[in-house]
């Protein structure tokens, strides 16, 4: 599943062709001319429909990469027609990109055809309309691109169910952001399925049912319209500040990747951004963003926060995110290699940039900053030195908080340490699981293994906000552990203060903190770092819920 959730309703079947590109057509010099107006066109229709999530962002610079223009220019040269030369350079690099195997070039390469299909489209006359959508749509697809889901008429959208793409695709991740659910990788059969055939995609398990029976639609009706009016009744709640039930205090913030992560933040009650995942102005580009860019998309989602507080993670890229405009050496093993603050620390005018970019976007006194994958104070100072020189050189006077991400099991055992020179720490439980337990987390094999509820991350934790509250420091965490409301209680007897999580979880953590009392979690949290196993915590969790108010 790609985007959580169920919807009952019916097919509506959305077939993706590629309509035919004559072979050949004008002159060389007219076809050159075709494009160019046609180019021109998206471009105006992508800015136009710049909806925050930095997807428009990416076709455009695709539509400009000087590369892939110079490949379509020598095809028309040797004589194809524009919308054919546009598509053979854009099959050619998709295979190469494939051959590649990395799933982050296999995203490029479902970019490379959404800006491909709308080329064509314009250079053969036939541009698709909105879609019109029956009511309660679940639309099938062999595959849905970003620009044909947001053509689609949301109102009328209920699901979607396609036989390609994965749970990272952009379509997913705009999928999620608006609450639509999502099953990714269905059988082909799926594709016979005829317009108008009740549909009922499943809430609870990935499965797409043809005609459900009527007692299952009840059921589940019953089921969605319970979580609706939960979720309602959560997200108007939501707007108050959280305290547990005795009182004891609790920030919620939300992970944003986007100004539309940052809106919708708010929408859900969230206090703040605690984590600002930058990356996203940087991966698939061809050229690092210029500094008024990165400013530009700093400033607009410190607005949308609209004061709140708003930490920004200086670039982590490396690993499983390589930057396409850096040359980085092949590593064997990439997780363990220039990735984070070690590259940045490499790279001192980009991090210069983003310090200069984000001082300028986001105003002082909302703004904070952190930096990812620290392994010592040495990576902390030298970030630090590099942070005040820049304030001193835009006549900033108030210094930046500046924190530390703790993802390694180094950080965490020198956490009080580290406390003591930075602002704050900022816990990544997804990054410290993987590292504490050897376990790599983007393999899909291991993902029961990198188990951050492990009683070995739980004491990393429990040392680093241990270190933090001796230096006086306030302490988050911000891997995806805060989302999951099972840990909730867990989490504040290990004395984190505030919570980071998917801006559409931020209602539901509330909600569950507003349950707790700190003593009853306090003392779960001291049982949970005696045990030896995850699933020892789990039954731990699972019976505290049972016996006291948890
Ligand atoms: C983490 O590692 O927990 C984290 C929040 O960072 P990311 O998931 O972006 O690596
Ligand atoms: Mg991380």
């Amino acid at each position: 599943r790609a985007a959580p959730g169920g919807a009952i309703g019916v097919a509506h079947r959305i077939a993706t062709r590629d309509l035919p590109a004559p072979p050949t057509r004008g002159t060389v010099a007219e076809e050159r001319a075709a494009l160019e107006t046609a180019s021109h066109a998206l471009r105006t229709r992508l800015s136009q429909a710049s909806d925050h999530s930095g997807i428009a962002e990416a076709h455009m610079s695709l539509l400009d990469d000087p590369e892939f223009r110079a490949a379509v220019a020598d095809e028309i040269a040797a004589g194809a027609s524009a919308p054919a030369a546009w598509r053979a350079a854009t099959r050619r690099e998709i295979a190469a990109l494939e051959a590649t195997g990395n799933t982050l070039f296999a995203q490029r390469g479902a970019d490379l055809l959404d800006v491909e299909r709308r080329i064509v489209a314009l250079l053969v006359g036939e541009e698709s309309g909105r879609a019109d959508l029956p009511e309660n749509a679940i639309v099938i697809a062999d595959d849905l691109l970003p620009s044909e889901f947001l053509a689609l008429d949301h109102a009328r959208l209920a699901g979607i169910a396609t036989v390609k793409g994965g749970p990272t695709s952009h379509t997913a991740l705009l999928a999620a952001s608006r609450g639509i659910p999502m099953l990714v990788s269905c059988p082909a059969e799926i594709l016979k399925i005829v317009d108008a055939e009740p549909l009922l995609l499943d809430p609870d398990a990935p499965v797409l049912h043809r005609r459900p029976e009527p007692e299952l639609v009840d059921r589940i009706a019953g089921d969605l319209e319970h979580d609706r009016a939960r979720a309602q009744a959560e997200t108007s709640a939501a707007r108050e500040d959280c305290f547990t039930a005795d009182g004891a205090r609790v920030e919620v913030f939300a992970n944003c990747g986007s100004a539309e992560d940052a809106e919708a933040a708010v929408r859900h009650g969230a206090e703040g951004c605690g984590l600002l995942r930058t990356e996203f102005l940087f991966l698939g580009q061809q050229r690092a963003p210029s500094r008024d860019e990165q400013t530009a998309a700093y400033r607009e989602i410190a607005e949308a926060l609209a004061g709140r507080p708003l930490i920004v993670r200086t670039l982590d890229a490396g690993s499983d995110k390589p930057l396409a405009f850096l040359a980085m050496a092949a590593e064997p093993n990439p997780a363990l290699g220039a990735r984070g603050i070690r590259l940045s620390l490499r790279n001192l005018a980009l991090l210069e940039e983003q310090f200069l970019a984000i001082l300028q976007g986001v105003p002082a006194g909302q703004c904070r900053i952190m930096v990812p994958m620290v392994v010592d104070l040495a990576e902390f100072r030298a970030a630090q030195s590099l942070l005040r020189a820049t304030e001193q050189r835009l006549d900033v006077t108030v210094p930046t908080p500046l924190g530390v991400m703790v993802e390694t099991p180094a950080a965490a055992l020198i956490a009080e340490e580290l406390a003591r020179e930075a602002d704050f720490l900022s816990l990544g439980s997804n990054d410290l699981a993987q590292y504490t337990l050897a376990a790599d987390r983007q393999n899909p094999a291991l993902a029961s293994a990198a188990d951050p509820l492990h009683p070995a991350v739980l004491r990393l934790i429990h040392r680093t906000t241990e270190g933090a509250h001796a230096q006086g420091k306030g302490v988050g965490i911000c891997g995806s552990l805060a989302s999951d409301s099972m840990a909730t209680a867990l989490l504040i007897g290990l004395g984190l203060d505030e919570l980071s999580v998917g801006p559409r979880s931020v209602p539901a953590i509330k909600a569950r903190v507003r349950q707790l009392r700190l003593q009853e979690c306090r003392h779960l949290a001291d049982a949970a770092l005696r045990e030896s196993t995850a699933e020892g915590v789990r039954r731990l969790i699972r019976e505290a819920e049972g016996e006291t108010s948890l």
